[in-house]
């Protein structure tokens, strides 16, 4: 069989680049047509590579639904999940229901939507190809991908290491062969620079914890010390030098490397060489713009001399920089910058951009080795939530706001016949962690009515808002659940509160409720002026959210300490979130993770909460079948 001109081209042409296939030779050949070879060999396999993806994904899409994965019910025996308790303290708060085999379930997977369950080989090809081609779509230069936000990379900061300490952030080798071994015990992954700024460029997930180590200055220590044990370890590292010290023996800086240390370590691939500048000024934002030029410029020109090779890195002397400085770093050729700063220790996916990355210096190294975490698992192309993921537990702090999040799983919400402790209503279902959800009448102590609409996959009943209140509500985030999809719509009062109106929005849709405010928006944190007349949103409080992050995993979250609603959407923007909504604040934000409240206080009860499942395919959601009554 011969295959069509065109898909011979498609597919052979770019696997060859020899230069006998430059059309040049001929003579009578146009300029167009050697664009167009050279066009089909620089771009021809990646839309090649997106062709098969989509091509992938509609076939998956249309696979008819496996026996295997149909719905079982919850409360069997069979099915129960290990963790729930025996007792529960309350008789069953809420019940947990799912679709029975043959009813609602085969209209949630109707053809035109794509199935969750990532169990087919096909799903498995698709989730191995997103970090290739997120390889070739990478965020615009100099700017850090969403998802790698997400992750908690260490770049840890040594200076000299040397057999008697001379000042405080010396390091014997002892010390250093300590420190690795706690790396390694602590099953710790040493990356390189090219690993981790591919990752800041294209979210591409590291390994389960990785770690990047940094000496700066070049001493002699570096050769005789560091060098031989990264061998020996088999750890990258990086050594950032500034070429007016190196073979000055002791005259400049203490201890020096020479040249010829330095090309026999730059020869390995263990070792990345960055520039440290040409003479390490105390402050290179207070450099005039041709210096600073010598100092970027003249300094890789140096050391790509001496070594023969590219240098792509640049490490600021003492961490100094600002906009000029970097801007210089760029037009040298550099293609990222580390930095320090003494006040906070940030990971690397808080950095301000690739050419700022910040550092950590070596003595915080057991601390937050502790929190290293590689990132979350791009989302499947073409789809933006990945509900695939196990539910694990997140504390961290950013910009001074801590924050206490779940992430991963498939979201759902429960409304309980009253109100009781979030970890109560979750007791006897398989949710991994849930949030205090949708504000709730305060008339009586046992009431579990709610403001504005709700639509619960665990009553699966469509429950209007009273009259009187829904005009309130008018352009809040609406939230609209179904199997697949996540959708915060702002509220309309006609559309909305009614079962046909939120179907309207979202067909299969099987939970809806309305939020108090939007803390972030595509990606955006929400100015002051988005809250409108929301009361108490610039009060410093406890407050519970929930939201997409850049991985397309659900978050349900509190704040771990009193915060405006302002600096908790940019907190959460910087954490990794792509889309937030605030649910509650005050005495009753409510945070459970695996059964128990995380919360440092006892919260007020509630009686609505946004749950975690695990990803287990056979708690499958269904779309709703009844509507009560509206409430006059
Ligand atoms: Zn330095």
């Amino acid at each position: 069989m011969k295959l069509p001109q065109w898909v011979r081209r498609l597919v052979f042409q770019n696997w060859y680049s020899a230069p006998d296939r430059l059309p040049l030779s001929h003579k009578r050949v146009s300029r167009q047509s050697i664009w167009r070879q050279y066009a089909w060999r620089q771009y021809g396999w990646r839309v090649a590579l997106f062709a098969a993806i989509v091509l992938l994904q509609v076939t998956w899409a249309r696979m008819p639904v496996r026996s295997t994965e149909l719905p079982i019910e919850l409360n069997s025996p069979m099915n129960s999940p290990m963790n729930s308790p025996v007792n529960s303290p309350v008789n069953s708060p809420a019940e947990f229901r799912t679709c029975r085999p043959n009813t609602q379930f085969t209209t949630v997977r109707s053809s035109d939507q794509v199935p969750l369950a990532q169990t087919s080989n096909l799903g498995e090809l698709l989730s191995n190809l997103s970090p290739a081609l997120a390889a070739q779509f990478p965020a615009p230069f100099p700017q850090i991908n969403g998802i790698a936000r997400l992750a908690r990379v260490p770049v840890i900061m040594y200076h000299d290491i040397l057999p008697e300490k001379e000042v405080f952030f010396d390091v014997t080798p002892s010390e250093f062969t300590a420190a690795l071994e706690l790396i390694r015990t602590n099953g710790l992954m040493p990356i390189s620079l090219d690993q981790l700024t591919q990752h800041l460029a294209t979210g591409v997930q590291l390994p389960e914890k990785p770690i990047l180590l940094t000496f700066d200055d070049g001493y002699k220590g570096h050769y005789e010390s560091v060098y031989p044990l990264i061998k020996q370890y088999g750890y990258p590292a990086l050594f950032a030098i500034y070429p007016e010290k190196v073979g000055t023996g002791s005259d400049i800086g203490r201890s020096s490397l020479t040249w010829e240390q330095l090309r026999e370590m730059a020869a390995d691939p263990l070792v990345t060489i960055a520039s440290h500048s040409f003479t390490h000024p105390l402050d290179m934002t207070q450099l005039p713009d041709d210096r600073l030029r010598y100092e970027v410029a003249e300094s890789k020109r140096v050391l790509e001399t001496n070594l023969g090779m590219t240098l792509k890195y640049f490490v600021y002397p003492s961490g100094k920089n600002d906009e000029r400085v970097q801007h210089w770093v760029q037009m040298a050729g550099y293609r990222a910058a580390l930095t320090m700063n003494d006040e906070v220790d940030k990971f690397a996916g808080e950095s301000e951009n690739l050419l700022s990355i910040d550092r950590i210096g070596q003595s915080s190294l057991a601390e937050v080795i502790q929190s290293a975490y590689g990132g979350a698992p791009l989302p499947p192309f073409g789809n933006s939530l990945n509900l695939g993921t196990d539910v694990k537990l997140d504390r961290r702090t950013v910009n001074k706001v801590p924050l206490i999040m779940a992430s991963g799983g498939r979201p759902t919400t429960i409304h309980a016949k009253s109100r009781y402790q979030v970890p109560e209503i979750i007791a006897n279902t398989p949710a991994v962690a849930a949030v205090d959800g949708g504000f709730f009448s305060l008339e009586n102590l046992d009431s579990n009515v709610m403001v504005g609409p709700v639509l619960s996959q665990s009553t699966q009943e469509f429950i209007p808002s009273v009259r009187q209140e829904v005009g309130l509500l008018v352009g809040r985030p609406l939230i609209l659940i179904s199997p697949d999809k996540v959708l915060f719509v702002p509220f309309d009062s006609v559309k909305h509160n009614s079962l046909a109106g939120v179907q309207a929005e979202m067909p299969q849709v099987t939970d809806a409720f309305v939020g108090a405010a939007w803390l972030v928006k595509d990606g955006q944190p929400q100015p002051t002026e988005s809250f409108g007349k929301l009361y108490g949103f610039d009060a410093s409080r406890d407050r519970a959210y929930w939201g997409i992050n850049y991985a397309g995993q659900p978050v349900v979250g509190v704040s771990g300490d009193y915060v405006d609603s302002v600096t908790l959407g940019k907190a959460l923007s910087q954490a990794g979130l792509r889309d937030a909504v605030m649910l509650d604040s005050g005495a009753s934000a409510s945070l459970a993770y695996e059964g128990k409240s995380m919360m440092s206080y006892e919260p007020r009860p509630v009686p609505h909460v946004v749950a975690l499942l695990p990803p287990n395919p056979t708690l499958a959601a269904c779309a709703i079948v009844s509507e009560k009554q509206d409430q006059e």
